[in-house]
């Protein structure tokens, strides 16, 4: 554990769900943790114990909260969810907090499993659909050229993430044809309460989170993690995005939950110490804007010379491109907030410098 999870609290202790089993975490909801088979090596999921109208009245099941990627060793595991963990009852819907990998990537095999409806954002449904179909900003030539332009110009990374061009098709092979939409403040009613979607930026198009008021429980993906600070990136399709900016901004909404709400995080353990830990964030971005204008009023610096400054650590392509969103996150937030000005190189790479 490290220092700052400290000062958080897990009410469940040290205690992990085993495969294909749940623990309860709180009354009518089911923690489960599947593998991953990357440098994040599990994703929470949630099962809720629901009722919904069926065509000849009301039939009793369980939402599912997210669904990890698409492959053999994800399927069986739910297999033996459904084997273990259900009570006999059917899964009746599919929620997915964002369009990420790990979490929409077997949306489409539960759908057509249980015959049921997906119930997503409309940004991330769509995104996600454009994105099985490859064009998904997460290789290819044209994220080539973006990541070359903030100064990744190496020709063995540029040749690597040119040739990446399956990534997300390959994790997410196919999205349902409809879905239900969630959107801000919308209430959804899961096993007779209340669950209110809070919608959140910079992280993924539209992520959606979820608070039951009754329980005080927080379903909150990838915007509220215990352990590590969530992935907040720039990317080519959307290069002048504000995205730090966006994200903050949107973990300030959960500072009106009570600060005991029980935290059900994507990855990670449920935890307490809501406000403690959106503090805890906040403290994490100003460090590394305040280390970026530092290096920033050294010398004018691209997203590449950045890295070194954030990251501490080697880091493969894979990590590599993820970082390279971060530091133009953070370059961003400081150019729109006129801390920085922006000058486009006659090598075409964008650097970065103080405003005089
Ligand atoms: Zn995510």
């Amino acid at each position: 554990m490290n220092a700052l999870e400290e000062q958080l609290h897990y009410p469940l202790g040290d205690a992990l769900p085993e495969q294909g089993r749940c623990i309860e975490v709180a009354p009518g909801i089911k923690w489960i943790r599947m593998a991953l088979p990357f440098a994040l090596n599990h994703i929470n999921l949630w099962l809720l114990r629901d009722t919904l109208e069926g065509e000849n009245g009301p039939i009793d099941g369980w939402s599912v909260v997210d669904c990890c990627i698409s492959r053999d060793e994800s399927k069986a595991q739910w297999e033996a969810i459904f084997a273990n963990e259900l009570e006999g009852l059917p899964i009746l819907r599919v929620i997915a907090t964002h369009m990420h990998p790990d979490h929409i990537g077997l949306a489409h095999w539960l759908c057509q499993r249980w015959n049921v409806a997906l119930w997503i954002s409309a940004t991330d449904y769509q995104v996600a659909r454009m994105a099985c179909l490859g064009d998904n900003g997460f290789g290819g030539e044209r994220s080539a050229a973006y990541f070359a332009q903030h100064g990744l110009t190496d020709p063995e990374s540029v040749a690597q993430i040119r040739a990446r061009t399956n990534y997300f098709p390959g994790l997410v092979p196919s999205m349902p044809e409809s879905y239900c939409r969630l959107m801000d403040g919308k209430l959804l009613h899961i096993g007779g309460r209340s669950w209110r979607c809070i919608s959140g930026y910079g992280h993924a198009p539209e992520h959606i989170a979820l608070y039951c008021d009754e329980l005080q429980v927080l379903i909150g993906g990838d915007m509220m993690l215990p352990r590590i600070s969530t992935n907040v990136s720039v990317y080519e399709q959307e290069p002048e995005a504000n995205a730090l900016r966006l994200f903050l901004d949107s973990i300030d909404k959960f500072a009106d939950l009570p600060e005991h709400t029980l935290t059900l995080p994507a990855h990670g353990k449920p935890f307490t110490g809501l406000h403690t830990r959106i503090g805890q964030l906040h403290d994490h971005h100003r460090d590394r804007l305040a280390e970026v204008m530092q290096a920033c009023t050294a010398a004018p610096c691209s997203a590449r010379d950045i890295i070194p400054v954030m990251f501490k650590r080697e880091l493969d392509l894979h990590q590599m491109t993820f970082a390279m969103g971060e530091a133009v996150a953070h370059l961003h937030l400081l150019w729109f907030e006129g801390q920085l000005q922006r000058r486009l190189g006659g090598d075409g790479v964008y650097r970065f410098s103080r405003v005089a």
